[in-house]
């Protein structure tokens, strides 16, 4: 890595660490208790400049590397895995597809606001029955006289109660499989697109993940991503550049755990307490060395799906080992329903579904590996 890239990576990792200390470190617990952001931490995350991460500077982002990128989140997710995730989404699965597919109108229209941090962006993919095999969408579409007109609903989707820009994805044609669906980037503000319920889950509590309905929503033909037909190309490209900034946060939240783990066997020590913070370590250097590969491939313009699944699988499996240790490390203590070894272990256990899950990302290793 050049030294300029270096530079850059280490100034975004301190103001990273800056935000956590005097915004995460703190509301963590409360965080996950409420499971609702404290007022006034959207705007702090906005005027840190870290919601523009990566995005043109033409658009009001900092274009900084994707290796910066995962360096922040892992900084961000250590203090908070549910902010990380929220900061993950909406940079990777929201705005910089529209930076990729979008036409110039769609993209001085669409980002700026996403990369200046006045609108939060989500991705809305998976629907009530349908998460891996996203080519069977149900949502559908049909003309209409300005555009399209939406009908159906969306499960599980992260940022989607408070965003403003909902990147989603519909088919033409119910059973037409990949070849039918298309993107649509569509304002929250939407007639016939409403939040049906918020989701109330074991972990990543305080990132928000709602149902969302299509009642034949009206949406301008301005605001199809790509082609018709795309769709399914621009979700699969999506994920792929998603899935480094998930294995970010779990990196995250895989180092917590090591650090937690280390905190509770330091306090007597015993030959197989530090193999099993020596194992944590091995964790989350081999977690950190995967995010950086898939990262710089990202960044270098070159095949990154097969680096990206590596990193995302590892680095789910990485967490949720580690928050094994810890949990083991820590005593009684550690089931309370406060502890901090607690919410890491629920936590951790979010990230090898989302984004695709373990089983899913073996599958598209498998298949780079193995062709025929
Ligand atoms: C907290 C959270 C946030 C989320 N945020 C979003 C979001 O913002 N946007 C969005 O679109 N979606 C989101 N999702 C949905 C997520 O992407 C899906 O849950 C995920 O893709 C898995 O789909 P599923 O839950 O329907 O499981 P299923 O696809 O039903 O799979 C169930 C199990 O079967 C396994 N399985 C499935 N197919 C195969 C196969 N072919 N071979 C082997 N095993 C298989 C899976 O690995 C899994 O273990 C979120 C989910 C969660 C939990």
């Amino acid at each position: 890595m050049g030294e300029e890239r270096e530079l850059e990576v280490a100034c975004w990792r301190a103001r990273a660490v800056e935000f956590a200390r005097s915004w995460l470190t703190p509301n963590a617990a409360t965080i996950d208790r409420a499971d609702r952001l404290p007022d006034g931490l959207l705007p702090a995350l906005a005027g840190s400049g870290l919601m523009g991460l990566a995005l043109p500077a033409s658009c009001g982002g900092t274009p900084t590397s994707n290796r910066t990128l995962a360096a922040v989140l892992e900084e961000i997710a250590s203090a908070s895995a549910a902010v990380a995730t929220l900061l993950s989404v909406h940079i990777a699965v929201a705005a910089q597809p529209i930076v990729q597919f979008g036409t110039e109108s769609q993209i001085d229209e669409f980002v700026p606001p996403l990369a200046k941090g006045e609108r939060l962006g989500a991705f809305a993919l998976s629907e009530p029955g349908v998460g891996s095999d996203a080519a069977h969408l149900a949502c559908w579409y049909a003309p209409a006289p300005s555009g399209f007109r939406l009908t159906g609903s969306k499960m599980f989707i992260t940022n989607a109660a408070t965003a403003g820009t909902i990147l989603s994805f519909a088919t033409k044609e119910p059973g037409s499989g990949h070849r039918g669906i298309s993107a649509f980037v569509i304002p929250a503000s939407t007639p016939g697109l409403t939040v049906a319920q918020r989701l109330d889950k074991l972990g990543l509590r305080g990132s928000e993940t709602t149902e969302l309905v299509f009642e034949e929503a009206e949406v301008a033909s301005r605001c199809l991503l790509g082609a018709e037909g795309d769709g399914f190309k621009i979700a699969m490209e999506a994920l792929a550049g998603g899935r480094v900034g998930i294995a970010a946060c779990a990196l995250g939240v895989a180092r917590r755990a090591f650090e937690l783990a280390r905190a509770a066997a330091s306090a007597n020590p015993e030959d197989w307490k530090r193999a099993e913070v020596a194992r944590a370590f091995v964790e989350v250097e081999a977690a950190r060395a995967l995010v950086e590969r898939a990262a710089d491939r990202k960044d270098a313009g070159v095949a990154f799906v097969q680096a990206a699944s590596a990193a995302k699988l590892f680095a789910s499996q990485a967490a949720n080992r580690n928050a094994q240790r810890a949990f083991a490390l820590s005593g009684p203590s550690a089931a309370l329903s406060d502890s901090e070894v607690g919410r890491v272990l629920r936590d951790a256990r979010v990230f090898p579904i989302v984004e695709g899950s373990t089983e899913i990302q073996e599958l598209i290793l498998g298949r780079s590996l193995l062709t025929g």
